[in-house]
């Protein structure tokens, strides 16, 4: 698939008729509706049979359910093809959480019309400080160690134009403190992994405001007093032997309950990703025999499969990922925020396949299928101050819709096929998300040389 083999950016307006609309709004769906959209913005929403008069172009679509198009809210999106994989998905945007002058130029890109999508909002590069082995956990991210140096950082990366600031576990709680500050001055969200050994109350009070994956949330909420394994280098062998098997049961819900509610009445967000958590709990053997590794390189594959498969392993990643449902379950009943994000390209975690079993995760842990879809829609879009542009079904915002055959809050496999994708000013019918995941399956083979249909940028 080359881009002249996509459907242009739409020109004409077009009237989707007869559709149930699901707002995402909190009112109940909407039969018989009639919705224009022109220019990537829906321009009128009326009863069936009022707008189809107007010379408009016409989709059919009784018996269809609209969408917002979903947000995956932490991917680290590095391959132009995982387009692909996140448009036949359904997923209209997504946070990259590790920034690179890449990912700012494919948000423009997207911006100008040149791509379909998904949207990219991306987080700054990983800031971090150093572990008992001298380094930062990843190669090649930016240090910080000096609280009067984040000032002057923060300062350059907003300049640069990332939304976000990305904190990671070797931070300093001072330097994290820094951190905040200088953010909040710019009005910059600080978002990222809670430092190791600091207690997500202190990363409040530093001024994170998200906190991905449930990481380090036991600090100060384990059972009878016991303290948790803090890591200080990255070092898998001990973090299942010590870590998981202290964390795994020990977790002190009711405690998790009075973090909660301060959680919600400061609305400070955790994007669980929860899919990361199911992927690596599966035995490679049953992770392997995914038909949907087509669409990725056997030698990406081949590496995603070196874990070592044993029982105690998997048992203890089960149990861990049992807790962090009971986890996500109280920080809902307890109304602090939520939003659905994958960790997408991690091993087993395909782009955009993986936030429909983030969903689905996050209805094992307790939410309707309603307050699931929210966390990748409109909770996605008010956690970005963005909800006047997106992420719900509304007059004067984005077309960025999913048609789907059967209701999605009646049953969220729906989301796997859906009939129709608009995003960016272009709809994308489900012959045209057919051919994306034909030409990224034909990229995944090996010896292929098929060009991307985005340019990797320098
Ligand atoms: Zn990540």
């Amino acid at each position: 698939v080359s881009a002249g083999a996509l459907p242009a950016r739409g020109i004409r307006p077009l009237v989707i008729s007869g559709v149930t609309v699901i707002a995402m709004d909190g009112r109940r769906p909407v039969r018989d509706r009639s919705v224009l959209i022109d220019g990537g913005v829906i321009r009128a929403i009326a009863a069936a049979g009022e707008l189809e008069s107007a010379g408009a172009d016409v989709l059919p679509a009784h018996g269809r359910y609209l969408l917002p198009g979903l947000a995956d809210m932490h991917v680290h999106y590095w391959e132009p093809w995982d387009h692909a994989l996140y448009l036949a998905s359904g997923v209209t945007l997504v946070r990259n959480m590790a920034g690179a002058a890449f990912h700012l130029a494919m948000a423009r890109r997207v911006l100008q019309g040149l791509e379909p999508g998904p949207h990219v909002v991306t987080a700054s590069p990983l800031i971090d400080g150093i572990g008992d082995d001298g380094e930062t956990i990843w190669p090649n991210v930016q240090l910080l160690v000096q609280p009067e140096k984040a000032e002057r950082l923060v300062e350059r990366y907003a300049g640069e134009g990332y939304q976000q600031i990305k904190a990671y576990s070797w931070l300093r709680l001072d330097v994290l403190a820094a951190l905040g500050r200088a953010a909040a001055s710019r009005g910059l969200r600080l978002t990222g992994h809670c430092p190791e050994g600091v207690s997500y109350e202190q990363a409040m009070d530093a001024g994170l405001s998200c906190f991905e994956h449930l990481a380090g949330i036991e600090v100060g909420h384990m059972a009878d007093g016991q303290r948790p394994a803090v890591r200080r280098r990255l070092d898998a062998a001990s973090w299942s032997r010590h870590g998981l098997r202290a964390w795994v049961g020990q977790v002190d819900l009711a405690a998790i309950r009075g973090l909660a509610g301060r959680m919600a009445a400061a609305q400070v967000w955790n994007c669980p990703t929860l899919a990361l958590a199911h992927a690596a709990s599966r035995r490679p053997a049953e992770a392997l025999a995914d038909p949907r590794l087509r669409y990725v390189p056997p030698a990406t594959v081949a590496a995603w499969a070196s874990p070592p498969d044993l029982d105690e392993w998997l048992d203890l990643r089960r149990r861990r990922l049992d807790t962090l449902r009971d986890v996500v379950s109280v920080l809902h009943a307890e109304g602090a925020p939520l939003l659905a994000g994958t960790d997408a390209s991690n091993p087993f975690v395909l782009p955009g396949f993986s936030l429909h079993r983030e969903l689905e995760e996050l209805v094992a842990a307790g939410l309707s299928p309603h307050d699931a879809l929210r966390c990748a829609t409109s909770e996605a879009a008010r956690f970005l101050g963005q909800s006047a542009q997106w992420g719900t079904v509304a007059v004067g915002r984005r077309a960025e819709l999913l048609l789907l055959r059967a209701d999605p809050l009646h049953d969220l496999r729906t989301l796997r096929e859906p009939e129709a994708v608009f995003v960016n000013g272009y709809h994308l019918a489900r012959p045209d998300l057919d051919r994306l995941l034909q030409a990224r399956a034909a990229w995944a083979r090996p010896a292929s040389c098929q060009p991307p249909l985005m340019a990797r940028s320098t």
